[in-house]
């Protein structure tokens, strides 16, 4: 998929509507519309990366820079001492859907290990 048919990077040209709730020089986050419990952020790299398995290795701040993102955003939601997950589906055996990487910031509820 190029990016210019990419849904997420969509969002981030402001082309198609998001709850957004952080942004930062590399990264932006925003509700996930179908969200899998009380607190469901997706973060997003401003950079078009399609899967973990195309991030390079002059990516390493960019990603860096998600778990930046969860850790202000868990605190924000107040979600931070109880507990989250954060967690970046690659495929689609793993269920990746939307193929711009980004990091499910889940939380507000217990969480049950393994997933599915
Ligand atoms: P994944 O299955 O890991 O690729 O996750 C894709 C996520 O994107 C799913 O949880 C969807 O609910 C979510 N999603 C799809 N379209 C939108 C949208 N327009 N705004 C916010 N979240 C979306
Ligand atoms: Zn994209």
């Amino acid at each position: 998929m190029s990016e210019s048919d990419c849904l997420f990077c969509k969002i981030l040209a402001g082309d198609i509507p998001a709850d957004i709730v952080y942004e930062s020089e590399t990264a932006i986050a925003f509700r996930d519309i179908n969200p899998k419990a009380p607190t469901h952020v997706l973060i997003i790299p401003r950079k078009h990366i399609a899967t973990i398995n195309d991030i390079g290795a002059g990516d390493e701040a960019v990603i860096g820079s998600l778990y930046s993102a969860a850790r202000e955003i868990a605190k924000a939601e107040g979600i931070a001492e109880e507990g989250y997950r954060a967690v970046m589906n690659c495929n689609e055996a793993a269920g990746q859907t939307v193929f711009h990487i980004h990091l499910h910031l889940l939380g507000g509820r217990s969480l049950s290990w393994p997933p599915g």
